[in-house]
């Protein structure tokens, strides 16, 4: 929401202390004094600054600061509704945000709290069921049985690679060496993806207590969160989340009473998308230059100063807490057998609602984009979908009924990345998103190998000339033979995903790329 929206209400409420709002008959949900909150993000961003109006459910979309006044007297003192701020879609107006088409096709489980509660307040987490599964595994589970409990719901990294987050806790947990680190990756570096911010920001305690719940099951008594200079709002509210733990006996030693004691850190990094890459993340917090080093040792038996480490994304550790608590086979009935559970997406570009879903693996590209989307904005038609970010693939029309989990999209030469979905019409030039991508790899790139270092630079000259009208031919073939040294050569995942974006846009969208270098000359 809008802080100035906020500020507004709240002075709204402090004229009136001592109202109960009463809502009216067609709300009809009782009583209950007024409160105005600062929740997280509601997903719905194209229509921000959202307000919700609890427990009625209502939805006010776009809404201004002198808006606070009508709501104020209108919704919140007679129980009226304000219909030209609520949600339209082709002529249908919508009163509660769950019938919405833009959250109706959704399943908000990692984003439940999202919106709804105020972040800020550990209170309002515990208040959702907030901590039991901590509880839980603290009094009623081994450290080996949440290890199994994680991995028999088979859990996923949602990252970006899909690894097995339980087979990863189990191969730190059986290492020799007893000092151990759990770290969360919330550096979120693709262009289009906010996912991890919004929960960060919106339900910061969730991704801790999975931390938390990670620490335990590996033997860990220290953790660190590396979150990108550039979310500072995320970053204050994990900072207020730890201090609001720690004072509840929730961080800090002999937590609610056991033996198990843990330490929680934050670190700022400074933007580097290399820094995404589990070496340079570990490298960037120990106070090294963020590069990416040869493998092995992996991660999970020298990661962070040298000692096994669990590192995991937000998302991961998000939905921890919830499969303690529900079990593994309420996760595994969520979505296909080998990508179970849910995914977030930040779904952006050509699409008319634009913002951050969340859905079942193996849910299609056509219901993300036509039924949560409410397809294509504007005049255009659908051309493609680029997902997973610079790291990812490219999606046509041929692919909207692809499933999207992790095995079925690494078979079309795609991969889900962290989640980002840019969405293009047919006013796209496919060329030209080849060449941003390429332009966003080569000024992230470290430097460390020649075949990245050198070999993006080369495709990104070859990308300019194409786009500018001087490219020739041959051009398309040695893009070609650029991508495919890169990928083989380089040492990192950033290097060995860099040309993907080319690769399979010179494979769909190839007379595209030809009628360039003949039109233009
Ligand atoms: Fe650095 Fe690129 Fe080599 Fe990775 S592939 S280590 S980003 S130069």
């Amino acid at each position: 929401g809008s802080g100035e929206i906020y500020r507004r209400m709240s002075e709204l409420a402090e004229e009136n202390p001592d109202i109960d709002v009463e809502f009216g008959p067609e709300i009809a949900h009782g009583s209950g004094p007024l409160e105005v909150k600062k929740s997280g993000c509601h997903g719905f961003c194209e229509m921000g600054p959202l307000m919700r109006i609890e427990p009625a459910g209502i939805l006010y979309t776009k809404v201004k600061p002198e808006d606070c006044n009508e709501i104020f007297h209108r919704t919140i003192e007679k129980g009226d509704v304000i219909r030209h701020l609520l949600f339209k879609q082709d002529g249908i107006e919508y009163k509660k945000q769950e019938e919405i088409p833009f959250y109706k096709k959704q399943t908000r489980n990692v984003l439940k709290n999202c919106g709804h509660i105020d972040a800020e307040h550990i209170e309002e987490y515990i208040s959702t069921g907030g901590y039991e599964a901590l509880e839980k595994v603290l009094f009623e589970m081994t450290p080996q049985e949440v290890v199994e409990e994680i991995s028999a719901s088979n859990l996923r990294g949602r990252g970006g690679g899909g690894f097995p987050t339980g087979y990863k806790w189990s191969q730190v947990a059986r290492q020799e060496e007893k000092t151990r680190y759990v770290v969360c990756n919330g550096d979120e570096g693709d262009p289009g993806a906010f996912m991890d911010r919004s929960i960060m920001e919106g339900d910061p305690h969730k991704m801790i207590e999975g931390m938390m719940i990670g620490a335990y099951a590996v033997g860990a008594r220290e953790g660190y969160i590396y979150v990108r200079a550039e979310y500072p709002l995320a970053i204050s509210r994990l900072k207020r989340a730890i201090s609001q733990a720690e004072e509840s006996g929730l961080l800090g030693d002999h937590i609610l009473g056991t033996d198990f004691s843990f330490r929680l850190h934050i670190n700022r990094g400074a933007g580097a998308f290399v820094c995404g890459e589990g070496s340079a993340l570990t490298a960037s917090i120990e106070g090294k230059r963020g590069m990416p080093r040869v493998k092995p040792p992996r991660t999970v038996e020298q990661g962070l100063f040298g000692k096994p480490t669990v590192l995991n994304n937000v998302e991961t550790f998000a939905n921890v807490p919830m499969i303690i608590n529900k079990g593994a086979e309420w996760f595994r009935s969520i979505g296909p057998e080998k990508s179970p559970g849910t995914k977030a997406f930040a779904l952006t570009g050509s699409v008319r609602h634009t913002g951050l879903i969340e859905v079942p693996m193996g849910t299609t590209l056509r219901e993300v984009i036509y039924d949560i989307g409410g397809g294509i904005k504007g005049d255009g038609a659908f051309k493609a979908v680029q997902i997973g970010g610079p790291s990812g693939g490219c999606l046509v029309s041929k692919d909207l009924d692809v499933s999207l989990d992790f095995d079925s999209l690494k078979k079309m030469g795609a991969m889900i990345g962290s989640g980002g979905l840019v969405v293009m019409d047919d006013h796209t030039c496919m060329v030209e998103v080849a060449r941003f991508f390429m332009n966003f790899t080569q000024n992230e790139s470290c430097g460390k190998c020649v075949p990245c270092r050198e070999g993006t630079k080369r495709m990104l000259e070859i990308l300019e000339r194409i786009v500018a009208g001087n490219g020739k031919l041959e051009d398309l073939d040695l893009l070609e033979e650029l991508a495919n040294m890169i990928t083989e050569t380089a040492l990192c995942g950033l290097g060995k995903s860099a040309a993907l974006p080319v690769m399979s846009t010179l494979k769909v969208f190839h007379d595209e790329y030809v009628e360039h270098v003949v039109e233009k000359k």
